[in-house]
């Protein structure tokens, strides 16, 4: 669980990054293979592949590994249970079906009683580096931050690891992460400086970059520690193969997910920020002098709270259609039902 500071730090990186990088950005994906959940990174950056627009044409929406793993194809349509990989649990496979149907990455048709699918496109070559940023805004509370770090390198299943921090960085900081992991200090505007001036802040940052990530090694065998004991640490060895399907579960999630998840307390001292000068509609109150996390800061205990009179709807899927490559409602793919038997 990250702090009210660790919070508003990652949206303002978000923000900073999205106007700065192409591709997509997103927060808080898990990024374990051996121990799913065991590792959350908490920005993603996925740079685009060659396809990229082809990704963009199929689903706004995540496509379940299952049905990209699945012998489906765009050509001839098959019988759904044909269709899952070997190792799906029937459950599993029914609803990566349902769930591929619904996004419209499968079509499905229904012959003699059976329900045959088949993918509207080919699954694109869309993505290319993915680089995992860790937050630390204050290095003097570093929580696992080393055993985090380590874990990322070891494993490697981003291209780059980066660490953000606001602290000032000292020699004793860098030697203690590994010398793969990038660092970069942030510095940001601040909102409670002060100032005499009714204005939002910009919430603008810059990075300074204090050292260069070093590649990591991909496409060989990673290192996961699990379970730490006194004196021994489990791990599990990850092949490349399970590796690059994890990374592609991750730049699905992120292309499905994005970094836009936060909430609007309904507070009347929350002042959504304007995204023509802050670059995004981010949750700011007035009160605290800064972004707020509405689940875990926001409500009528909160000393600042006032009851909201009703205020617009916010609609941040549409922001990040307008301001990132991400679409929200692609068209042109689905093919029409009546069509069907031309591919029979
Ligand atoms: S509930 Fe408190 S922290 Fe949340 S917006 Fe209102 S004043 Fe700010």
């Amino acid at each position: 669980m990250s702090t009210a500071s660790e919070f508003a730090f990652e949206l303002e990186l978000c923000t900073h990054l999205e106007t700065r990088r192409e591709g997509i950005v997103a927060r808080q994906l898990g990024a374990s293979v051996a121990d799913p959940g065991g590792r959350i990174l908490d920005v993603v950056c996925v740079e685009p592949g060659p396809e990229f627009d082809d990704r963009t044409a199929i689903t706004s929406e995540t496509i379940p590994d299952a049905a990209i793993e699945s012998d489906v194809g765009p050509g001839r349509a098959q019988y759904w249970k044909d269709a899952v990989p070997d190792d799906c649990h029937p459950d599993h496979a029914r609803r990566a079906v349902d769930r591929a149907c619904e996004i419209g990455f499968f079509e499905r048709e229904r012959r003699k009683g059976r329900e045959y699918v088949r993918q509207v496109a080919r699954y694109p070559d869309w993505y290319g580096r993915l680089v995992g940023v860790e937050n630390k805004p204050d290095l003097g509370r570093p929580g696992d931050l080393e055993s985090q770090l380590r874990t990322d390198v070891s494993l490697a299943l981003v291209d780059e690891a980066i660490l953000a921090t606001e602290s000032y960085v000292t020699r004793a900081h860098l030697n203690r992460i590994p010398d793969e992991v990038g660092v970069w200090r942030v510095h940001r505007d601040s909102p409670a400086g002060g100032e005499a001036d009714d204005a939002l802040p910009s919430l603008e940052i810059d990075v300074e970059v204090i050292r260069e990530p070093t590649p990591l090694p991909v496409d060989e065998p990673g290192i996961e520690p699990l379970e730490s004991r006194p004196g021994r640490t489990d791990i599990a060895v990850v092949p490349p193969a399970e590796k690059s399907r994890a990374r592609r579960r991750i730049a699905e999630r992120a292309y499905g997910k994005g970094w836009r998840t936060y909430e609007f307390p309904g507070c009347g001292a929350c002042e959504p920020t304007d995204p023509a000068d802050a670059g995004a509609t981010l949750p700011y109150c007035e009160w605290a002098g800064r972004l707020v996390d509405a689940n875990s800061a926001c409500g009528p205990s909160c000393p600042g709270y006032e009851p909201a009179a009703d205020s617009d709807e916010i609609d941040l899927e549409a922001e990040r259609d307008r301001r990132t490559p991400w679409v929200a409602d692609p068209t042109g793919k689905r093919r029409r039902q009546s069509g069907l038997g031309r591919f029979e």
